[in-house]
């Protein structure tokens, strides 16, 4: 079976990766001096991690971070050898040599880890590198303030590491005001001091905008890279990244009073235009978010429940030239994520990370291996 062409796929996720690497560049000129990574967990954030990263590096990222070595081994086949990935959600157990093997950096983030790397150097009698997470307040992931006092009461457990990176994440970076963020930062520094010296990472693309005292060494936005607001309470600073368009398999004029779809949960007000589109809650549209499509320009609105591979359009007041086979566009300049977040009850980061396998995705604007077209 060979997969049908594009131009027949039902629906389209395009990503523009101008946008992403402009989008890093901006994050990378407010952090001054401090190096800005890119954090491409879970495929990119569903924008795909092999094209985003491989944009990134030659843009001129260096760090990528990932939450598990799968998706570190193919990030790593996508960007040079130099190029840093860590693993974020730890090492499981007895994937030590696996790690060394795809040059994979390891986040520590229990003693037990800590241990087990311990252990893998001295079997392999080299120096071995791993990168220390902290928790500084999230109560989710990382070493404890208890852990780093014994650390730095017994150096030998650092024995035949080298420790690359301590970083920590901040639980409340997108409510500028909460006290958390102050709190997170005082404890960050508070155990670094206990364990030697090695570069620095706090913030997330919401810590970027916390100010320089959250910059540290390396910063480690995910979202904002991506369009996602890292100032929920200001306007958006990042470019959009993506577009999501729909076909359109079949047009219908109906009469008044025709129920629409499953459990007829609408009917139609008067004589009706009716546009069925290929796009459904299996391509990760949330079946209760209620929207719109954009057709050159114009609103053609939801009628009747979300199917799981169609949506029904009200297109009666819509430009009389759609055509069946017409795009027709559901995350645009016009919609953004974040509204299709607030129909769903949701945040951004789970409209992008849920966005269908089905989908056919294409990368656009892909950096100049000089940057010329960066
Ligand atoms: C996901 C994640 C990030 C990126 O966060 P954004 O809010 O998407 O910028 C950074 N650090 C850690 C530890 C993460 O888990």
């Amino acid at each position: 079976m060979t997969a049908a062409a594009p131009r027949h796929a039902g629906a389209f996720l395009t990503i523009d990766l101008k946008a992403i690497v402009a989008n890093w560049r901006l994050l990378s000129a407010r952090l001054g001096g401090a190096a800005c990574a890119a954090v491409v967990k879970a495929d990119a954030y569903g924008l795909g991690a092999a094209a985003v990263s491989s944009a990134l590096e030659t843009a001129g990222c260096r760090a990528f971070f990932v939450a598990l070595p799968e998706e570190g081994a193919k990030v790593r086949q996508a960007v040079s050898d130099w190029s840093r990935i860590f693993v974020l959600n730890g090492t499981p157990q007895g994937a030590e040599a696996d790690f060394v093997a795809r040059s994979l950096g390891p986040v520590v983030n229990t003693m037990g880890e800590l241990a087990a790397w311990r252990a893998h150097a001295a079997r392999s009698g080299r120096r071995l590198t791993v990168a220390l997470q902290l928790d500084t307040g999230m109560s989710r992931l990382g070493l404890t303030p208890a852990d780093t006092a014994s650390i730095a009461a017994d150096p030998v457990l650092l024995e035949g590491l080298a420790v690359e990176l301590v970083l920590s994440h901040l639980a409340c970076a997108d409510e500028p005001d909460h006290p958390g963020n102050a709190a997170q930062l005082e404890a960050f520094r508070r155990m670094r001091a206990e364990l030697p010296p090695a570069p620095a990472s706090l913030a997330n693309s919401s810590g970027i905008f916390l100010g320089a005292a959250y910059y540290f060494d390396l910063a480690r936005p995910g979202a904002a890279l991506y369009g996602i607001n890292p100032t929920p309470w200001a306007a958006n600073p990042m470019r959009s990244a993506v577009r999501l368009s729909a076909r359109v398999v079949q047009l219908r004029d109906v009469s008044a009073d025709t129920g629409v779809g499953y459990g007829h949960a609408a009917s139609t007000p008067r004589p009706s235009r009716l546009a069925t589109i290929s796009l459904g809650y299996a391509d990760g549209w949330p079946r209760n978010a209620m929207a719109a499509a954009f057709f050159r320009g114009a609103r053609l609105p939801f009628l009747g429940r979300v199917s799981m591979d169609s949506i029904v359009l009200d297109a009666t007041d819509g430009p009389a030239a759609l055509r069946e086979g017409d795009l027709v566009d559901l995350i645009c300049l016009e919609q953004g994520v974040d509204d299709i977040a607030r129909a769903a009850g949701t945040i951004d980061y789970e409209i992008l990370t849920r966005l269908g396998r089905r989908l056919h995705r294409r990368h656009i604007n892909p950096p100049g291996r000089l940057g010329l077209t960066g």
